[in-house]
């Protein structure tokens, strides 16, 4: 059974649901009781955002001195 992340935009609770990818959604909080309740897409990891762009310095400008030119294309 997949596991959802839900978020409270009334607390700000965040809590994990299990449950049928047939059945609805869940709405209410179950900590505050309102309607505020928002599915965040889970990965199913711990992946930090803020690590998957960081600058690992510029591309090669040619891209045949590495050799990513096999098909003749830079005329070398
Ligand atoms: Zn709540």
């Amino acid at each position: 059974m997949p596991l959802y992340d839900y978020k409270c935009d009334a607390c700000h609770t965040q809590f994990e649901q299990d449950h049928p990818m047939s059945a609805p959604p869940v709405k209410i909080c179950p900590h505050c009781g309102q309607d505020k309740v928002r599915k965040i897409l889970s990965t199913g990891g711990v992946m930090s955002s803020g690590m998957s762009r960081s600058p690992a310095g510029p591309p090669p400008s040619s891209p045949c001195g590495m050799g990513g030119c096999g098909s003749g294309m830079c005329g070398m």
